[in-house]
C-alpha cells in the first residue's frame, strides 16, 4: 500500500517543528537551571554545564535525544517520500497535479528524484530523452529547458523547469550528455539542421500530449526548449492560435469591446482553456489596466499573474463568486468550466456593462446562444467561438490516400463535402512521429456573432467547423480517420 506523498511530508514538517521545540526547550532548561550568571559566553557556559551538572540532568538528556531521534526520522521520512514520489509517477499512480501553487523545494525533489537515474554512469540516450519529455508534464510545467554548451562546454548544462511565470534549475548533466540528447532529439522531433524546430507527441498511459521541441543559439551556447502543447496556454498569444484571420480579427475585436458576451464553446480537452487564456492575455495587453481583469474558474489551471483568480471548489457557489466579483468592479470577467443556469444568468447580466469571456463544454455554438438566452432573458452582443481538435498528419511521412465512395458519403452526410479529385493524406509512420503518423493536433474554428435581439433560426456560422474541417482535409493538414471520428461526435450531439 502507498502511503501517500503528503501525509509522509506533513510527518517531515511535524518532525522539524518537535526537534525545534526540542532543542529550544533543552537550551532554555540549561540556561534556566544554570547559576552562573556571569559566564556570557554560551560555549564556556556550556563546558562549564556538562562538567557539573549535565551527567546528573536527565530531562536535558532526553531532550537531546529526542531532537537526534526527530532529525532522524525526519531523514528518512525525506528520503521515503522522494522514493513513493517516484515510483508512483513512473507506475502512473500520481496524476499530472493542477499548477496551483506549488512549492519550489519539492518540485525541484521531485525533479531530481525522476531525472536523476538517467543523468549519470552510462545512460541509455532514448530512456534519458524520455524522462526529460515526461517531466514537464508529469509536473505540470509549461516546459522544460536546456541551457548549455553540448560536447564542449566547461560547464555542465542546467535543466530547469517553467512553472507559470518562475523559472526553477532542477539538475545538471554533463555537456557531452547534451549533446547526446540533442542529437536524439533532432532526430525524433524531425529537426534537420543544428537549429530548429519541430514537434512530437508523447503517449503516456491514458492520454497523449503534444510537446513543441525548440533548439536555438543562446548567449551562453545552445538552449533548448521542451514544450508541452495543451500545458502552453501561458504562453500562447491569441495570434498563436492558429485561428483563420477571419476568425482572428473578429475574436479579437470583441475581446478589445468594453462590454458584452463572449462564448468559447467545445468538450473539455478541446483546447477551450488555452483559447480563454490567450483571450486573457491579449485583452490584459491591449487594455493595460492593472486589476482590470477577474476570474471563477472550476478549477484555475494555470496561474495568471494579471488576472485575479478565484477557483471554485465543492461547497463554494460560482454564481455567489461571480456576484462578489462583479461588485469589486472589474472591468472584465472570465467565467471557466462553470456552467450552471445562476451563473450563466450573472454572467449575462453583468456583461451588460462589462466585458465578459465564458466558456461553454457542451453543444454548439446554437445550443450555448439559446442556453444563455433561456437563462438570462435577452443577450448583449455576443460573439461565440466553437472549437474542436483533430490531429494533424505527420509532414515527414504523409502520403496520399484513396478514399472510398462510403467514406465521401459518410463526410459528405455530416457536412463536410470534398471535391472528387481531392484525396487527404494520411501519415505512413516515421521516426519523428514516432510510428503514430500525427504529430500534434490543430484546432478548428466556427465562429458566429449575434446583435441582442437577433432570430437564433436566421444566424449561422462562418467559418463552421464543418467548413473548417474540410479545409483542413483539403490541405492534407489531417487525415479522413479523424474526420469520420469528429463528424461522428458532432452527429451524436445532434442527436
Ligand atoms: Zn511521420
Amino acid at each position: 500500500m502507498a502511503i501517500a506523498v503528503p501525509t509522509i511530508e506533513r510527518a517531515a514538517r511535524a518532525t522539524i517543528v518537535l526537534a525545534l521545540l526540542a532543542a529550544g526547550v533543552g537550551v532554555v532548561a540549561l540556561l534556566l537551571s544554570s547559576d552562573a550568571a556571569n559566564v556570557s559566553e554560551f560555549g564556556a557556559l556550556f563546558l562549564w554545564y556538562a562538567k557539573h551538572r549535565f551527567s546528573g540532568n536527565l530531562v536535558l538528556i532526553g531532550f537531546c535525544g529526542l531532537a537526534a531521534l526527530s532529525a532522524v526520522a525526519l531523514f528518512f521520512a525525506r528520503l521515503r517520500a522522494g522514493f513513493v514520489w517516484n515510483r508512483d509517477l513512473q507506475s502512473g499512480a500520481v496524476p499530472s497535479r493542477q499548477a496551483g501553487a506549488f512549492s519550489t523545494d519539492q518540485l525541484v525533489r521531485e525533479a531530481r528524484a525522476a531525472l536523476e537515474p538517467y543523468l549519470g554512469g552510462r545512460p541509455r540516450i532514448g530512456e534519458t530523452v524520455d524522462a526529460m519529455l515526461g517531466l514537464p508534464v508529469d509536473l505540470a510545467a509549461s516546459e522544460l529547458l536546456i541551457d548549455g554548451e553540448p560536447g564542449d562546454g566547461k560547464d555542465d548544462a542546467t535543466i530547469s523547469l517553467r512553472m507559470a511565470m518562475t523559472r526553477v534549475r532542477v539538475a545538471t548533466m554533463s555537456s557531452s550528455l547534451m549533446a547526446l540528447v540533442l542529437d536524439e532529439l533532432r532526430a525524433i522531433a524531425g529537426i534537420d539542421g543544428e537549429f530548429g524546430e519541430g514537434s512530437l507527441e508523447l503517449r503516456q498511459q491514458q492520454s497523449s500530449e503534444s510537446m513543441r521541441v525548440v533548439i536555438a543559439q543562446a548567449a551562453a551556447g545552445t538552449r533548448v526548449r521542451l514544450q508541452v502543447m495543451s500545458h502552453m496556454a501561458i504562453a500562447l498569444t491569441l495570434e498563436e492560435l492558429q485561428m483563420p484571420t477571419q476568425v482572428l480579427q473578429s475574436f479579437a475585436r470583441a475581446l478589445e469591446q468594453r462590454s458584452g458576451l463572449v462564448a468559447i464553446v467545445g468538450p473539455r480537452g478541446q483546447g477551450v482553456t488555452t483559447t480563454v487564456y490567450a483571450a486573457a492575455h491579449y485583452i490584459d495587453r491591449y487594455r493595460k489596466e492593472p486589476g482590470l481583469i477577474a476570474s471563477v474558474e472550476a478549477p484555475v489551471r494555470h496561474d495568471l499573474p494579471f488576472v485575479h483568480q478565484t477557483e471554485v471548489r465543492e461547497g463554494i457557489s460560482g454564481a455567489r463568486v461571480l456576484e462578489s466579483l462583479v461588485a469589486r468592479g472589474h472591468g472584465v470577467l472570465i467565467v471557466r468550466q462553470v456552467d450552471d443556469r445562476e451563473t450563466a444568468r450573472i454572467a449575462v447580466e453583468a456583461s451588460r456593462e462589462r466585458l465578459v469571456v465564458l466558456t461553454i463544454n457542451e453543444g454548439r455554438w446554437r445550443d450555448a446562444l439559446s442556453w444563455l438566452r433561456e437563462a438570462s432573458g435577452a443577450l448583449p452582443a455576443t460573439t461565440v467561438v466553437g472549437q474542436r481538435l483533430v490531429r494533424r498528419v505527420c509532414a515527414s511521412c504523409a502520403e496520399a490516400s484513396e478514399l472510398g465512395e462510403r467514406e465521401r458519403e459518410l463526410l459528405a452526410k455530416g457536412g463536410v463535402s470534398l471535391g472528387v479529385s481531392v484525396d487527404p493524406k494520411v501519415g505512413a509512420g516515421c521516426r519523428s512521429c514516432r510510428r503514430t503518423g500525427y504529430v500534434g493536433r490543430m484546432p478548428l474554428y466556427e465562429l458566429v456573432q449575434i446583435d441582442g435581439g437577433a432570430d437564433l433560426d436566421k444566424v449561422s456560422a462562418h467559418p463552421t467547423l464543418e467548413g473548417s474541417l474540410r479545409d483542413a482535409l483539403d490541405a492534407g493538414e489531417t487525415s479522413a480517420a479523424e474526420a469520420l471520428a469528429l463528424v461522428e461526435q458532432l452527429r451524436e450531439q445532434r442527436a
